[in-house]
């Protein structure tokens, strides 16, 4: 962000380098359920981003003086895969990737009905396998999806996607030298039903005008990308009912 421009990001049609136009997402796809041991589990994947997401929880929280005697404590884990990136990563948390749990944990307290389960832990981990600009909106994305999964009461989801400016344009969740090139980047995040932000930051510069267009691409993208946690769910559901009539059947 904000570094010297050395690569053309837009072409003469007014196409990206993937060739998106500006207001368009990368492809996102979405498996709810696909972890046996965990409670609740999901896979997606977003453009070259690959993500499984796993819930466990709510259930005592040790050590019990992190207890909360009101409510249940949401404590998420974003990890970046060592083999993620281009050049190994060092394993282990890092400034970055403690920062995106918090701002995960904060969130995703909003949904969860954490005064149902008073001195409990809601365990959501994030498992970045592939990286490739967007990880903390696909992160959130997939682990409400897990959090659904896992049947944790919760008042909706949340659906989370970045908007930014690249060559002097707002468009629509940067890819990775869009993300690297361009002038900037503003992760949101959402609750649908209620519209309520669960997430905004900003990386780089944007006028009044530019901040408020990126909002609306965001936003809408949004209520899009909600649509497809609850296909992954519906197709969870109905995946079920087709394995109890094949029993039957037996
Ligand atoms: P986000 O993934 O939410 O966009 P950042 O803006 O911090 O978060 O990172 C942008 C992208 O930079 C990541 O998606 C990833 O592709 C890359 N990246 C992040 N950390 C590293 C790292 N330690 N080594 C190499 N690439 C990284």
């Amino acid at each position: 962000m904000g570094m010297d421009k050395d690569m053309d990001l837009i072409d003469e049609d007014g196409l990206r380098l993937d060739g998106r136009k500006f207001d368009e997402l990368r492809e996102i796809n979405i498996e709810a359920g696909i972890l046996k041991r965990a409670d609740g589990s999901a896979y997606l994947t977003w453009g070259k981003n690959k993500v499984m997401a796993a819930v466990y929880g709510p259930r005592e929280l040790h050590p019990r003086h992190a207890q909360d005697p009101s409510k249940a404590v949401v404590q998420a884990r974003y990890n970046m895969a060592s083999f993620s990136v281009p050049d190994r990563k060092r394993p282990g948390p890092d400034r970055r990737s403690v920062e995106i749990s918090k701002l995960m944990s904060e969130a995703l307290e909003e949904i969860v009905f954490v005064e149902q389960f008073p001195r409990s832990a809601v365990d959501v981990f994030v498992e970045i396998l592939e990286a490739s600009a967007g990880t903390r909106c696909a992160a959130i994305t997939a682990a409400s999806v897990a959090l659904a999964d896992a049947g944790i009461p919760m008042s909706d989801m949340i659906a989370s996607c970045a908007s930014g400016k690249i060559d002097g344009h707002v468009v629509l969740d940067l890819g990775k030298n869009e993300d690297n090139f361009g002038e900037a980047d503003v992760p949101v995040a959402i609750v649908p039903r209620t519209g309520k932000i669960t997430l905004l930051q900003m990386d780089g510069n944007l006028t009044i005008e530019e901040y408020e267009e990126a909002m609306e691409l965001a936003i809408n993208a949004c209520h899009e990308i909600y649509d497809i946690q609850r296909e992954a769910l519906k197709k969870r559901y109905s995946t079920s009912i087709d394995s109890y009539e094949d029993l039957e059947e037996v």
